[in-house]
């Protein structure tokens, strides 16, 4: 599948302008600065595919990407920055939800958690959010390189705690580092073989 080879399909910032559906899909989420930009461009091996969801004006996008022939990959923006105005993030909030709850392709959401950090807030309502909209989501840990080997049980034990309270988690987690390639394989592989 990730030798089908990556690009960037187009941003999305209302229901009318997605793409249809036809292909499997996937979704990755995270708090901003979680490193998704950095881990979709691992994935994919394309540098630069995915921009910094700082990046002025694709903040509020829902951004599809192709993956081979017969999936999209889909970034959806950073949450946990508030700075935006509250009508701006309302609807935001509003496609998020209509395009979780209605979209049939939708196989796998991937909540990016920073391996340092543990589950936040932010993340919590994103998760509740997948709940509610029924979409299966698999936390992803990022920056794994950031935490020492000793740490790492512990973090994983907070997060799969988090984890057991929401219906539509799946248990396992993937631990990753974009920088020094951990999980990456891993994650490329769970993609691949969804059903
Ligand atoms: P985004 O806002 O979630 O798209 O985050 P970015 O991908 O832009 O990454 C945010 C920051 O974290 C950047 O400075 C990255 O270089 C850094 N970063 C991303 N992934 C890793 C990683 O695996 N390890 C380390 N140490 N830093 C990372």
């Amino acid at each position: 599948l990730f030798t089908g080879g990556a690009d960037f399909l187009k941003g999305v910032v209302a229901m009318d302008g997605l793409p249809p559906a036809d292909r499997i899909e996937v979704c990755f989420a995270g708090r901003s600065n979680v490193g998704k930009s950095t881990l979709i461009n691992a994935l994919t091996g394309r540098k630069g595919l995915a921009r910094a969801s700082n990046t002025p004006g694709r903040t509020q996008e829902i951004n599809f990407f192709t993956l081979g022939d017969n999936h999209y990959l889909v970034d959806l923006p950073g949450y946990g920055f508030a700075e935006a105005p509250l009508p701006v993030v309302q609807r935001w909030q509003e496609l998020l939800r209509t395009y979780l709850a209605g979209r049939a392709t939708l196989r796998r959401a991937f909540v990016l958690i920073d391996a340092r950090h543990g589950v936040k807030k932010a993340d919590e309502e994103i998760m509740t959010l997948l709940d509610q909209s029924a979409v299966t989501f698999q936390a992803v840990l990022t920056k794994a390189d950031k935490v020492k080997e000793k740490d790492r049980a512990r973090i994983l034990d907070q997060v799969r705690e988090r984890l057991s309270k929401h219906p539509a988690a799946f248990p396992e987690m993937v631990l990753t580092s974009s920088e020094k390639g951990i999980g990456i394989d891993t994650l490329r592989a769970i993609i691949a073989t969804l059903p």
